[in-house]
């Protein structure tokens, strides 16, 4: 399924199996490319529990090895993409926040985990994160690998690679108090 701003029409697009290639043919010819005048900025990948990539990745082919090899996973196959005007850190909190509600709690890394890491990317929505922040966030997610079961374990898949593809945005958010794609209201008037 791809979803986001795409220039088809509808709103989801099913893929077949014989359709998987490299991303941005699959993109380009399935979904009818990103919205028109855009350029891509992010794509999200294989659900909440899954990873960004950056538009450097654009070539990778749309299997689960080859995805792993980047940082992300393929999933159940979704894919959202996100052009010039999407916000990583906006987006990672959405995924973090999904996480932090799906945790049962059973063990203190995934219930504690999922909480610090939403609050830390909200905090940087809002203007109020520290410097270290972001290490302070992977570090959380080394925590979060010791969680008993896949959710807590996988949790650390959207802040990894947000990190790893959109560590100047989340700088700008933290130190410059500033969103480059203009999404976080809160930093509109610093
Ligand atoms: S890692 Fe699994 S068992 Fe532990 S709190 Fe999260 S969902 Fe529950």
């Amino acid at each position: 399924m791809i979803e986001g701003h795409i220039a088809a029409l509808q709103a989801g697009i099913q893929m077949r199996w014989e359709d998987v290639r490299a991303l941005e043919i699959v993109i380009d010819e399935i979904a009818g490319g990103v919205s028109p005048g855009k350029e891509i900025k992010l794509l999200q990948t294989g659900g909440p529990l899954g990873g960004f990539l950056g538009p450097s990745e654009l070539d990778v082919i749309l299997d689960f090895d080859e995805m792993a090899s980047k940082g992300a996973i393929l999933g159940s196959g979704g894919i959202i993409v996100g052009d010039e005007n999407s916000c990583a850190v906006e987006m990672a909190m959405v995924l973090a926040d999904f996480n932090n509600e799906e945790s049962c709690g059973k063990c203190f890394p995934c219930r504690l985990g999922t909480k610090h890491i939403l609050e830390m990317l909200r905090n940087m929505t809002l203007g109020k994160a520290k410097e270290g922040d972001v290490e302070r966030m992977q570090a959380m997610g080394d925590t979060l690998l010791t969680s008993l079961c896949g959710h807590g374990q996988l949790s650390v898949n959207p802040i990894n690679s947000a990190v790893k593809y959109f560590e100047e945005e989340l700088k700008a958010h933290i130190i410059d108090k500033r969103c480059p794609a203009g999404r976080c209201r809160a930093l509109a008037h610093v």
